[in-house]
């Protein structure tokens, strides 16, 4: 038993380093992706507007294509951005990218994903602002997409953060809404322009969620915010949805998120322009 003790705890430790040298690796790689602005994109995918009955914004998602390790998902690298403190590095390159696309679609809006330590740095609100004065976008144009437990949490500048943000037009979001720290009675006093219901809720719309999202949409129109659906993916859920009164859908049913040049090309052929 001591033999097969000591075994176990050979292989368990084993596989310890060769965890750390991964993530060691990939640290190592992050960096020179970040400093040579080479290998981190951004996709982006549909939003659809219930009103509009068409394609009317998009959300920008970083993507890392790693030279030999082939596209790694964000909910990997983030989280190691963030701990080697170089996530400003990424929001950066996807803020530059996404006002690139907003420039060739003028009439599009754009959401793009806020981390909390971003959202409380002090310089946040002026990066961003000079970066669309610079490409000459109208701040409405822009929805910065924060987690409820940062919006909710107060931590640092975010408040005040926000209120910059607000005041010079740009909107904000509350990100997978309903997980974590929801509060409904917290969500009344934030300065937030839409909630975006978490895909969580969505996948059982027809069931059990149903009087929840209901209760959020109409919570939502009482404040005056807007809503949009994370994670269609069903005919079924689309329609259920709707008929809720949901202003906007995100999904895989709409459309996965796409490369720059096809994004653009979809939303000038779908005749948006
Ligand atoms: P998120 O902001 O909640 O983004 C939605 C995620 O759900 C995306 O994953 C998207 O590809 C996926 N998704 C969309 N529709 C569907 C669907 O119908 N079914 C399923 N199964 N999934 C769907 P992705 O791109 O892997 O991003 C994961 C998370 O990484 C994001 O979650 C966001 O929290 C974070 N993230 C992505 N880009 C950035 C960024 O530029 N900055 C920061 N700080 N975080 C980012
Ligand atoms: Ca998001
Ligand atoms: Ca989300
Ligand atoms: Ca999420």
């Amino acid at each position: 038993a001591k033999a097969a003790g000591r075994n176990t705890f050979a292989i368990f430790g084993n596989h310890m380093d060769e965890l750390l040298r991964r993530r060691r690796k990939l640290e190592h790689d992050l960096r020179l992706a970040l400093e040579t602005r080479s290998q981190i994109e951004a996709f982006y995918q549909p939003v659809y507007s219930a009103e509009h009955k068409g394609l009317s914004s998009m959300e920008a998602l970083a993507r890392w294509k790693h030279p030999e390790e082939g596209l790694i998902a964000p909910d990997i690298f983030i989280p190691i951005a963030e701990e080697i403190g170089l996530i400003q590095e990424v929001g950066a390159i996807v803020l530059e990218d996404a006002c690139g696309v907003m420039a060739d679609l003028p009439s599009i809006s754009m959401a793009i994903n806020a981390s909390a330590l971003e959202l409380c740095s002090d310089g946040y609100p002026l990066r961003v602002l000079s970066r669309l004065a610079k490409w000459n976008i109208d701040p409405k144009r822009l929805e910065i997409e924060i987690t409820e437990s940062l919006a909710l949490g107060g931590e640092g500048h975010s408040d005040r953060n926000i209120a910059i943000l607000r005041n010079a037009g740009v909107r904000i979001a509350i990100d997978d809404f309903g997980t974590g720290y929801s509060s409904f009675s917290r969500v009344q006093n934030l300065m937030i322009d839409r909630i975006k219901i978490d895909k969580s809720f969505i996948d059982a719309v027809q069931g059990e969620s149903r009087p929840l999202i209901e209760a959020m949409i109409n919570m939502a129109r009482a404040k005056g915010l807007k809503t949009t659906a994370e994670g269609v993916e069903t005919d079924e859920q689309s329609d259920a949805l709707v008929a809720l009164g949901c202003d906007s859908l995100q999904g895989f049913l709409i459309s996965r998120p796409l490369a720059r040049t096809a994004i653009i090309d979809l939303y000038n052929g779908s005749g948006k322009r």
